[in-house]
């Protein structure tokens, strides 16, 4: 296939997503300006994910930190880079300058560590706190119930910038069936945001894959994770 072939059936398959995505926020009376895209591109060779800037799509994401390394190296237009998976410290030193935002601080030995590279580095890191909203054994994530009592801890990172939640649903054949945990995601967050403190905020909610993102936005969702539903027909 040639570029411009890969070009085309990118487009339609963004052009198909935006529209679901204006839909959901019609649904939602929710301004369109409130939700970004990130493309998933764990799927994709970076020559693929090099066509997406050309087609306004600047957020790109990855979950393995390596894969990240890579497609930064590889791809040399300007972009946006988020980790959206998890994160081992002894990977985190070498992440954090590539990335605009990391999605999936998942425990607090990897925010002392961010915290750490903060500080020595003087530079702010963001982060959203991934919390397992679905409550499955093997994912990675805060519980709901154990944020509460850590939001003083949290309170005091001065480097590590909490920005906001994040989850993953479980895979449902009905997307609906993903609305409780988007919910519980943006309750956690009505109940918690007033004891955030500057430069903390949760104003944010990372939340909606390929299967469940027009759920997600009406439940909320300021940042979505869409990687199978971009490439299509691509790979
Ligand atoms: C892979 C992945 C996505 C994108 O998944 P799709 O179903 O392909 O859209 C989103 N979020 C996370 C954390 C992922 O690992």
């Amino acid at each position: 296939m040639i570029e411009e072939q890969k070009k085309e059936i990118l487009h339609k398959n963004l052009k198909r997503v935006e529209e679901r995505i204006e839909a959901a926020c019609r649904k939602a009376g929710r301004d369109r300006k409130e939700v970004t895209l990130v493309a998933v591109t764990k799927y994709a060779p970076s020559e693929v994910a090099a066509l997406l800037p050309d087609l306004d799509i600047i957020h790109l994401g990855e979950s393995r930190p390596q894969s990240l390394w890579q497609k930064a190296a590889e791809i040399d237009i300007p972009v946006q880079w988020h980790l959206i998976g998890h994160l081992q410290t002894n990977k985190a030193e070498k992440t954090v300058p590539l990335v605009h935002l990391i999605h999936s601080a998942d425990r607090l030995r990897l925010l002392d560590c961010l915290e750490k590279i903060g500080e020595s580095s003087s530079r702010a890191i963001a982060v959203l706190l991934e919390v397992n909203a679905s409550r499955e054994e093997n994912k990675h994530g805060f519980a709901p119930e154990a944020l509460p009592a850590l939001v003083p801890r949290l309170n005091a990172y001065r480097n590590v910038h909490i920005q906001g939640l994040m989850t993953m649903a479980a895979w449902e054949e009905d997307p609906e069936n993903c609305r409780p945990t988007f919910r519980l995601l943006r309750e956690l967050k009505g109940q918690l945001e007033s004891q955030f403190e500057p430069p903390h905020s949760l104003h944010h909610l990372s939340m909606g894959m390929s299967n469940d993102y027009p759920i997600a936005i009406e439940e909320g969702a300021t940042w979505i994770r869409v990687g199978s539903a971009l490439f299509e027909g691509l790979l």
